[in-house]
């Protein structure tokens, strides 16, 4: 097990929100990271990646400095699912175990909402969210007998985000969906990959 998958991903994600790229590069190119961060399964930490009976869990596996973005582990117990919701910033969901039904949603003029596509998402499949691609929907584990995982990303500490849960009749109910866990993985640790010493950005003269 190692979590260096997890470090690169987030100094490579870092990298990406730095070029300040539109939403539709960032999502694509996100894409991509994420992909390659979910098509293998041997860096998650068990203690991220415990279901709870009661609902699905969020763990935050890290957060940007300035809140740029977040990672979040989601784990679904058997059956379990989350309401039907909004993001109101860029998401990307990847799956890292099982398998996810990703249902959508839009609104209509009086607000009441029209089922839209299904996607039935197995482990390194990505899908994406924003106000601008689809903002609206309901995420369930396939399985009725299995925990299934995703590793989701946000452009903003998602925790934090003011959003709304939905009824069918597009009543919405404010909720902000904090997270499960009050620490975080170590991904900084470098003992067992330790980088060069960098030159010293401060010249200092003695006298
Ligand atoms: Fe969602």
């Amino acid at each position: 097990m190692t979590l260096a998958a997890l470090r690169d991903f987030v100094t490579d994600l870092a990298a990406l929100v730095d070029e300040g790229l539109g939403e539709a590069e960032t999502l694509e190119r996100g894409s991509v990271l994420l992909r390659a961060l979910v098509s293998r399964d041997d860096w998650l930490p068990d203690e991220f990646a415990q279901p709870s009976p009661a609902r699905y869990q969020q763990y935050l596996l890290h957060c940007d400095s300035a809140e740029r973005f977040s990672v979040v582990s989601f784990v679904w117990g058997p059956g379990q699912s989350t309401p039907i919701h909004n993001h109101t910033v860029w998401g990307l969901v990847g799956v890292l175990r099982g398998a996810e039904i990703a249902e959508r949603f839009t609104a209509g003029p009086d607000g009441a909402l029209t089922a839209g596509g299904v996607d039935h998402l197995l482990p390194g499949e990505i899908d994406a969210v924003s106000p601008r691609v689809g903002d609206i929907h309901r995420v369930s584990n396939a399985f009725d007998d299995r925990v299934s995982i995703s590793i989701h990303v946000y452009g903003a500490n998602i925790g934090a985000v003011e959003r709304a849960t939905f009824d069918l009749q597009g009543r919405p109910k404010r909720f902000i969906s904090g997270y499960a866990n009050d620490r975080l993985p170590n991904l900084w640790d470098r003992s067992a990959s330790p980088v060069a010493a960098s030159e010293p950005r401060i010249e200092v003269s003695v006298s």
